[in-house]
């Protein structure tokens, strides 16, 4: 039996899974929370049944053992299962293109990317230094949500402003939801049974973040997302694309940079242009009539078309576009929406199997028997996919 554990460190959490890969097939999975506060709580999913346990953990070291415990006192891992860890690290900077087997020169590198990520990869390398710690006889594997992006042309990620000071800052595209996009993208090409060399593929990752990305290949070409999760799509709280004049303008206004911070990732999307940020609300609240919600879906649904169009012409058409996360899987009428009026663009929905699509069903194929272009729902599964990535690079 082999087994890997997939770790994603928060700077107050801990999101772990554990995976048989013989399968493959997820064996427990759970979250720690609130680290560091009085309140912690372990939630451990096993066999169907969840276990929580409440009661302050100080620190990471803390939470992992907490973890551990719930694996000992639930379904112990058999001594010798495990096989390696793998973590999810939020950014590479351009220097992996792939999973990395973590040594003193990989810590460093993604030290050197903190300035880059300032709030996700110092959690990220607490938790990769806490896990060797424990559990220093197996090999641990960071899988980055920017290296499936590294295939970009510069024409994709380069931005127009002066080339010396982009360069010094580094300030470039990177792109992010890297594992998802590779996951989803792979399995609509499995799916579909379309030529892995040549498919033409955009996966639209909607969730409470969100971006899509042109797919040719196999390979990104193009994604929404940029230096940060900020660009690109509305989100649930973030804003997405914005002219950058309007940032200048606003501190000129007298904002502070951490205001904008706040405004840009927290008070946007959704959430700043109608008050909620989970979608569900704010089609309940569309649908009774409420203006404000009813011109938000309308914000939220024109800029994934606007990005629709852009990667139609990037990839000269496209064999599949694919629907995942949180809306992507479970909201029918985003998704008709998206899709409506395209088919002189060879893109038509099936409105009745659209509309019966909702929740992890595995690939499903909601387009026309005519349209050209294949309209996949696939769940997403990054967990398994940095799983898998893990066992790829140990082997
Ligand atoms: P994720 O980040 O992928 O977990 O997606 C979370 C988001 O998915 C939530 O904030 C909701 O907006 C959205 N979502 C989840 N379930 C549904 C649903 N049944 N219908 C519409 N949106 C949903």
């Amino acid at each position: 039996m082999s087994q890997i554990l997939v770790l994603n460190c928060g700077s107050s959490s801990i999101k772990y899974e554990l995976f048989d890969m013989t399968g493959p097939v997820s064996v427990a999975s759970g979250l720690v929370e609130r680290i560091g506060e009085e309140d912690s709580r372990v939630t451990h999913h096993v066999d169907g049944v969840s276990h929580v346990v409440d009661g302050p953990l100080a620190d990471h070291r803390a939470g992992l053992a907490a973890m551990n415990e719930a694996f000992t006192t639930t379904r112990p891992i058999p001594d010798g299962a495990l096989v390696a860890v793998g973590h999810r690290v939020v950014h590479g900077g351009d220097r992996f293109a792939a999973p990395a087997l973590i040594d003193d020169v990989v810590l460093e590198a993604i030290r050197d990317c903190i300035p880059l990520a300032p709030l996700h990869n110092p959690a990220n390398l607490l938790g990769i230094e806490v896990a060797m710690q424990a559990n220093p006889d197996i090999p641990h594997v960071a899988v980055f949500d920017t290296a499936f992006h590294q295939t970009m042309s510069q024409a994709a990620y380069r931005y127009a402003i002066d080339r010396d000071t982009a360069d010094e800052h580094r300030v470039r595209k990177y792109g992010f939801h890297g594992t998802s996009h590779a996951f989803v993208s792979r399995t609509a090409a499995a799916h579909l049974g379309l030529d892995e060399r040549s498919a033409r593929i955009i996966t639209l990752h909607l969730g409470n973040g969100a971006s899509a990305c042109a797919v040719r290949g196999g390979r990104s070409v193009d994604t929404s997302m940029g230096l940060t999760p900020l660009a690109g799509l509305v989100m649930g709280t973030r804003s997405g694309d914005i002219d950058p004049g309007a940032m200048i303008h606003l501190l000129r206004m007298g904002m502070s940079v951490d205001d904008l911070d706040t405004l840009l990732n927290r008070s946007s999307g959704l959430k700043g242009l109608c008050g909620d940020n989970d979608l569900r609300e704010v089609h309940r609240r569309a649908a009774a009539g409420d203006e404000v919600a009813r011109s938000a879906l309308d914000v939220y649904v024109h800029r994934i078309r606007a990005y629709l169009g852009a990667y139609l012409v990037e990839l000269g058409g496209a064999d599949a576009v694919v629907f995942t996360a949180g809306v992507g899987e479970n909201d029918p009428q985003v998704r008709a929406a998206v899709c409506a009026g395209l088919q002189s663009l060879g893109i038509e929905i099936d409105e009745t199997v659209n509309s019966g699509v909702r929740g992890p069903l595995g690939p499903v194929d909601v387009a026309t028997p005519d349209s050209r272009v294949r309209v996949l729902v696939v769940p997403t599964d990054e967990e398994l996919e940095i799983a898998t990535s893990t066992l790829a690079t140990i082997n």
